[in-house]
């Protein structure tokens, strides 16, 4: 049966020939065939909106322009909208009758690169980060993500007469340091607008266009920050009898602190810890008096997390009590938690995206990459957050039989959606979530 079942009152012109009477069945695939008509007449001015963006990317908590310009759409659109909140975010809310609020989030920042993708609306745009002047680049797709959010909010305030609640569109500044969603909640997201009844949002990554990629439970990894200064006695190269050398004492860390994943983990459980960055010494004859380590710890399950950050920490003063050195300085910053993804959530929007999207509707293993969307699911607000390709599919055969290049990643310079297809898919995909979310409530009622 091509039927998905959501209760909303029916009445629409878009729509009356995919609709049956009031709290009746949708059909699904007529449905999707009036969203995308509907996006065809608005894509020009989505398309617009896109190319800006992308061409003028703001960076975590600059955001700025991005968030005045995704204001003014709202606004037009008939929104209530709070400018503001956590430094750069905004909360868009569209009240429509008594039921569930529905939350959609888009993140607002862009990246500290170069973009070098040579499409006419690449960036050049720079701008000064932590000191210095540096290109700005939409490389992780937060771009496409504003605009499927825009197009989803038009088209769901065309459709207001087939459901009843609240829309909460929140723009979401600062994902790329996972500080923003923590600034939104900080500052009263849930007490000054309400603890919405489910949470949704999307990403776009190096699949082909027109697929959507989901999954249950955990999607996203654990972040945590590791920062660990090693103390030594500096002195002569040539003498290193009358020094405590903390190069060594780093190097034996950074060597043994891998044991814990490989001997202390369970292998098959997911974990990384990797160190990027060394800071340590002037000199070629001159044994430093200190070295700093930062690097990331990265996992899906607490326990496995609280496993790696005690054996980072063992390993660490077993490496400098090897050298006779002083404890080390060692510092683990929570980043973020796992996105983890609701059952029912995840059931009810896939009963509508399987029959809207076919085959092109995947399960997908969890990003070992983060995501701070957790800290919405984290608050104890049931979600899901899917993802959407953005290549021409032969470019995946090209580059697996060779004859075209590697497919470029999120935060690749070469990252490029192909943009119509890829907010189509968007819009489309979201805004049959977001209907399934408030069909989800109200059958639970
Ligand atoms: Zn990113
Ligand atoms: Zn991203």
């Amino acid at each position: 049966m091509n039927r998905f079942v959501i209760s909303l009152t029916a009445s629409a012109a878009l729509l009356a020939a995919s609709l049956a009477p009031a709290h009746a069945e949708f059909d699904v695939a007529n449905l999707k065939k009036a969203i995308q008509a509907s996006i065809e007449s608005d894509y020009p001015k989505l398309d617009a909106l896109y190319k800006e963006i992308h061409a003028h990317p703001e960076l975590a908590f600059q955001e700025v322009k991005t968030a005045a310009r995704l204001a003014a759409e709202m606004r037009a659109l008939g929104f209530d909208v709070t400018e503001n909140v956590g430094k750069t975010g905004l909360v868009a809310i569209y009240k429509n009758g008594d039921g569930p609020t529905i939350m959609v989030r888009t993140e607002l920042d862009g990246l500290p690169m170069e973009e070098k993708t040579g499409l006419d609306y690449a960036s050049r745009d720079k701008t000064s980060w932590q000191g210095r002047e540096v290109f700005v680049a939409h490389s992780c797709g937060h771009d496409i993500h504003m605009a499927s959010w825009v197009g989803t909010a038009k088209i769901l305030v065309g459709l207001k007469a087939h459901w009843q609640g609240t829309l909460m569109f929140i723009a979401q500044p600062a994902e790329e340091i996972v500080a923003g969603a923590k600034a939104m909640l900080a500052d009263g997201l849930f007490t000054r607008f309400g603890k919405p009844d489910i949470a949704l949002a999307l990403h776009a990554g190096p699949g082909p266009h027109g697929t959507v990629f989901y999954r249950t439970g955990v999607g996203s990894s654990a972040a945590d920050g590791l920062d660990i200064t090693f103390h030594g006695r500096g002195g002569h190269g040539s003498a290193p009898h009358t020094t405590v050398d903390p190069v060594g004492i780093a190097a034996r860390f950074i060597v043994e602190v891998q044991s814990v994943i490989s001997r202390e983990k369970d292998p098959a459980e997911f974990g990384v810890v990797s160190i990027g960055a060394i800071h340590g010494g002037t000199a070629p004859n001159i044994i430093p008096d200190s070295v700093r380590l930062a690097g990331t710890i990265r996992t899906f399950k607490p326990e496995v997390r609280a496993k790696l950050h005690a054996g980072i920490e063992r390993t660490a003063k077993a490496a400098a009590a090897m050298s006779d050195a002083p404890p080390p300085d060692i510092k683990i910053v929570e980043g973020t938690k796992s996105v983890v993804n609701d059952p029912d959530v995840v059931a009810t929007t896939a009963e509508a995206l399987k029959i809207a999207f076919g085959d092109k509707f995947r399960t997908s293993p969890p990003s070992t990459a983060s995501e701070d969307f957790s800290e919405f699911t984290g608050a104890g607000v049931p979600s899901m957050m899917f993802n959407i390709g953005v290549y021409d599919q032969e470019r995946f055969v090209a580059a697996r039989n060779g004859s075209g290049p590697p497919i470029p990643s999120n935060h690749s310079p070469l990252f490029a959606p192909v943009p119509k297809p890829t907010i189509e898919t968007g819009v489309t995909a979201m805004t049959l979530a977001v209907l399934s979310a408030f069909g989800q409530k109200n059958r639970r009622k």
